[in-house]
């Protein structure tokens, strides 16, 4: 079977990374997400075209055979990958060939509370999993899910999984302008992940043509939702949407103690936000030990030190 495989792909984030379709050339997803780069389809629970699991290790060797500095095997589908019936039989195969690669898993989080599923992402160094909104109505009017599908289950499942997950969990967030772009809506997520403590948050809005007639938001939104967030959650806006209308600012040290104490900003956010003056005083911060970086599964995040933390 053609196009199981895809990439290299690199990411900063993750390294060099090859794709692994589990669905290739047909859509099967239980979510119908307004923002689909995929056609809109029917949901549908379970796979009506499914892969030996044979044909897609065969394809994963030879990946790996032609690409030898893979970093990352990543799992994903043309809809959601866990739906797939044999996924425990798969990583048991790629946990056999894969070598020091490691291995990523992109779900839209809809299985999570099952715990055959939460079993199998343990085995997984990264999970990324879609939360784009914590309230039944909006998750029903941007994800549009089966019937089937109940964000209160997810919620709890995410918990669950948190409890035993030793990997890195990053929850990803997509932003469509008048659905999820409310600050009641990011004060419930924030509720949320503030007890679901995800490694990382990954904050993003549109930016390919979508399945419905849909918009995304600015990067300026992206940062205003994100200060919504406690600074205790690490949150990297992935999107730079209408940026060439954005104009850096400046910042006194003091201001920056306190932009950083309100949110951890990454090394992107700084050169879009900060003057060149601003940017020297960040590095005379840093010498000064007032703030520190802090790598986070390939993200850089410019936060207070310790000791400014307890000041503030
Ligand atoms: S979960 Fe992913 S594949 Fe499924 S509809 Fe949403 S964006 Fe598309």
């Amino acid at each position: 079977m053609k196009n199981i495989i895809f990439g290299p792909i690199p990411s900063r984030r993750f390294g060099k990374s090859l794709g692994i379709d589990l669905s290739p050339g047909i859509k099967q997803c239980n979510f119908d997400c307004v923002y689909c780069e995929l056609e809109p389809a029917k949901t549908s629970t379970h796979y009506r075209k499914v892969l030996p699991v044979s044909e897609i290790l065969r394809a994963v060797r030879e990946g790996l055979a032609e690409h030898t500095d893979i970093d990352v095997l990543t799992v994903t589908a043309n809809g959601e990958p866990t739906l797939y019936p044999y996924l425990a039989e798969l990583l048991a195969g790629l946990q056999r060939i894969k070598g020091n690669t490691r291995l990523l898993i992109l779900s839209n989080g809809s299985t999570v509370d099952r715990p055959e599923i939460r079993k199998i992402l343990l085995a997984f160094d990264t999970v990324k999993l879609s939360l784009d909104c914590a309230t039944p109505r909006c998750f029903k009017r941007i994800d549009r899910p089966a019937d089937t599908v109940d964000l209160d289950a997810i919620k709890r499942g995410m918990l669950d999984f948190r409890q035993e997950y030793r990997g890195a969990l990053i929850v990803e967030i997509l932003v469509v302008k008048g659905i999820n772009d409310k600050a009641e809506e990011f004060q419930a997520l924030n509720r949320y992940l503030l007890d679901l403590k995800p490694d990382r948050i990954d904050l993003g809005t549109i930016d390919r043509p979508p399945a419905y007639s849909v918009n995304p938001v600015d990067y300026e939104t992206l940062r205003e939702l994100s200060l919504l967030f406690d600074p205790s959650l690490h949150v990297h806006i992935t999107s730079r949407r209408d940026i060439e209308t954005l104009s850096s600012s400046s910042f006194s040290e003091e201001e920056i103690l306190h932009t950083l104490a309100k949110r951890p900003l990454t090394s992107e956010d700084i050169q879009l936000l900060f003057d060149p003056d601003s940017r020297k005083r960040l590095t005379k911060l840093l010498k000064e030990e007032k703030i520190t970086i802090r790598e986070n599964h390939g993200v850089n995040f410019y936060v207070l030190s310790q000791n400014d933390i307890d000041k503030a």
